[in-house]
């Protein structure tokens, strides 16, 4: 489906939900599952493989978990998003607002070319806010963001305005 909003909660009994006082959403133990983690991966690989992808974006920390792996399934290079002054080179940044205070987010100059068909993925998407960023990051330099893509979609998400537009697939969605 192409819809903006996508899941699949047959995923949902993969995911330990961790109370540190606020429920956390945790994917590590999702990794030490092989067959839970190949198949995660397979689902966003089937999806992304004929559209013309050439860079999956992934987004510091969690994004690196999953994008590198579909980057070479799909035949595509990995772009990491990094938090600031951890990429040596020449970097752009962009800001986004938190519940409390901004973060920021950088890429590496150079690394995505105009016109390049992007696909964003990170671990987990709650306000939108940080893919938001990662969305004008790709832009700013003219890539396409093909679509951004989460493993979990918090239920806040009335994300997609704050999307600037760009259709989200999540695969799970704790209630
Ligand atoms: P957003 O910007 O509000 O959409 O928050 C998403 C970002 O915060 C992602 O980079 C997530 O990795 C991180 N994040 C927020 N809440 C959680 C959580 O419960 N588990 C894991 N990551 C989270």
């Amino acid at each position: 489906s192409n819809s903006l909003y996508t899941s699949h909660l047959s995923l949902g009994f993969f995911f330990f939900f961790g109370f540190i006082g606020i429920m956390f959403q945790d994917i590590t133990t999702l990794l030490l599952d092989h067959k839970a983690f190949k198949y995660t991966v397979d689902i966003f690989v089937d999806r992304y493989r004929d559209m013309g992808i050439s860079v999956v974006a992934g987004v510091e920390a969690r994004g690196f978990m999953f994008g590198p792996s579909i980057a070479l399934a799909i035949g595509a290079k990995f772009v990491p998003l990094r938090k600031p002054k951890k990429l040596p080179g020449e970097v752009i940044s962009e800001k986004y607002e938190l519940e409390y205070g901004t973060d920021c987010l950088e890429m590496h100059l150079g690394a995505v070319q105009p016109r390049e068909r992007v696909l964003v993925i990170d671990d987990l998407v709650a306000t939108g806010g940080t893919l938001s960023a990662a969305i004008r990051l790709l832009e700013r330099v003219g890539a396409e963001v093909v679509e951004c893509a989460c493993v979990i979609g918090l239920p806040e998400v009335k994300g997609e305005s704050r999307l600037n537009g760009k259709p989200l697939y999540v695969l799970v969605e704790p209630r």
